[in-house]
């Protein structure tokens, strides 16, 4: 029986900000740290492996999995389906692992109104400037110039929800926003409220008066 429930860790951005270096880079500071798998129908990237990345699903099998509840939020992004399953992220929320969520703004708000409400840190990364987001979709080289223009098109709605999260990072430099990252969950860890074996240690503190006379 772990001490305390894992940490639901949300994170957003547009696509191109850094979140999944960033996300990679956390479980690299802490490898107790767990990664939501989504399940999507969009086609897998040059090097992307079912299970790794993603789980993909057809369209059907997605469906099956909402309408079989296995889904803890779902939303449409690009024109495909993307999801968080629901039983692996409960196992290791219950075995005390904090778990990083890299879904939109459209998955946080489920969330937020999920019964894993009360324990979430969300954070959003935002691009420095909008030339910079773009280079880096460019530079990234998987998508092509259509997608990348759907990508721009989504990255101004993503951004407009930048208010609903706890925290922001404004990612100019990559070891910075990773710092800033590390600093926000080490604070939350931190919470009165997350450190369940506290009352035993004041307890002992207590004895240890008592035995002083
Ligand atoms: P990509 O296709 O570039 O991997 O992801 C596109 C967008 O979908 C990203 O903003 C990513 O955060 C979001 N996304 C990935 N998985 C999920 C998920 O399970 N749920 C939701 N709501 N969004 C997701």
């Amino acid at each position: 029986m772990a001490n305390r429930r894992g940490i639901p860790i949300i994170l957003s951005s547009p696509s191109g900000a850094g979140k999944s270096t960033l996300s990679k880079l956390l479980m690299k500071w802490d490898p107790s740290i767990s990664f939501s798998v989504s399940a999507t129908t969009r086609a897998p990237r040059a090097g992307e492996e079912d299970g790794r990345e993603y789980y993909f699903r057809t369209r059907a099998e997605f469906e099956s999995m909402v309408a079989g509840g296995e889904m803890l939020e779902h939303a449409e992004v690009f024109g495909n389906l993307y999801g968080s399953p629901l039983e692996p992220v409960e196992a290791a929320l219950s075995a005390g692992r904090d778990v990083i969520f890299d879904i939109d703004w459209q998955g946080g708000q489920q969330i937020r109104g999920s019964a894993l409400a009360k324990d979430i840190v969300s954070i959003f990364i935002l691009p420095p400037s909008i030339t910079e987001l773009e280079n880096r979709l460019r530079t990234r080289g998987q998508d092509s110039d259509e997608v990348i223009a759907d990508r721009m098109t989504k990255s101004r709605d993503e951004i407009s929800h930048w208010a609903e999260y706890d925290y922001c990072i404004v990612n100019h430099e990559i070891s910075d926003s990773e710092e800033k990252l590390k600093a926000i969950l080490t604070a939350e860890r931190l919470r009165r409220s997350r450190q369940a074996g506290l009352v035993d240690i004041v307890r002992e503190l207590n004895v240890q008066f008592g035995l002083r006379g």
